[in-house]
């Protein structure tokens, strides 16, 4: 069968994902190990019987529900490369908004010490590392899964010597350190418990729920961190959340309560307000 004949069969039997022709370029490149560009190059290419039969059992495991990026082990966020796996939610390109703000941010500020409550994949440390020079980043989070795996991506963008990875209750790791930051980030579990079961099934079948679970209202954790935030943050330094699609309003009020002030509420490319971020005044 050639590349293109392939792609047609597997875009139909994918009909129910969204994405079906980018998931079969993603199993065609990790089987044939080749790039995008050259799929798209190569379309009369015989892929070889063996070949074939690698590629449609990833495609298989795909019109199950797994997401890709845990069936190629690997997602793209900020242009950089992350590993992951079942255990770790997978880097959204809505988190980005946060990423991409709290970089501007940090250019105004000397060796800017951060905290990311929650790293998961260690997605949003690794690019803040990466990205604001001389950043010092502590990466906190209660899952073995997430360390390990926010260890791995660490090293592989080498940016491992500016990270130090804590497992941690929310900021537990840090109670006996005097220890205060210029920023503190966080994509925290959001979703409101009863809405768990409503979630589309590649997420509720094979992400954690410990990621997703934000307690009856979805709102547990900003009330958390935005409380113990207090004791960890510097004068003006700033705190920025990715929020659920309904919770900016409610999570303002939450930040106001706690003394920060100069709220700015950001959209995502869906015009959803996805980002909240505020200073403490
Ligand atoms: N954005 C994720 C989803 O909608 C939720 C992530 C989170 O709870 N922080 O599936």
């Amino acid at each position: 069968m050639t590349i293109r004949q392939m792609m047609k069969k597997w875009i139909r039997e994918l009909s129910k994902s969204t994405t079906a022709k980018l998931d079969v370029e993603l199993a065609m490149c990790k089987v044939l190990d080749v790039t995008r560009l050259y799929i798209h190059l190569n379309l009369d290419e015989e892929i070889s019987k063996k070949d074939e039969n690698r590629i449609e059992a990833l495609l298989k495991q795909r019109r199950k529900g797994r997401p890709m990026a845990y069936i190629i082990g690997k997602k793209e966020f900020m242009g950089l490369d992350f590993f992951v796996k079942e255990g770790v939610l997978i880097p959204r390109p809505d988190t980005e908004v946060l990423v991409e703000d709290i970089i501007q941010q940090a250019k105004k500020i000397d060796n800017p010490l951060i905290v990311d409550i929650g790293t998961g994949s260690g997605a949003i440390s690794v690019s803040l590392a990466k990205y604001i020079k001389d950043s010092r980043i502590y990466s906190l989070d209660i899952s073995d899964d997430a360390l390990e795996v926010g260890a791995v991506n660490a090293k592989n963008n080498e940016v491992e010597d500016k990270i130090t990875f804590l497992k941690s209750d929310v900021f537990s790791a840090l109670e006996n350190e005097d220890i205060k930051f210029d920023i503190i980030v966080s994509n925290p579990p959001y979703i409101r418990r009863l809405d768990i079961e409503g979630l589309e099934v590649d997420v509720k079948n094979y992400e954690p729920s410990l990621a997703l679970d934000g307690g009856e209202d979805g709102l547990d954790f900003y009330r958390k961190i935005t409380e113990d935030s207090t004791k960890f943050i510097k004068d003006n330094g700033i705190l920025g959340y990715e929020v659920g699609y309904d919770q900016a309003e409610d999570v303002k009020k939450i930040m106001i309560q706690n003394g920060y002030g100069d709220i700015r509420i950001l959209e995502d490319l869906a015009s959803i307000q996805r980002v909240v971020i505020g200073t403490k005044i």
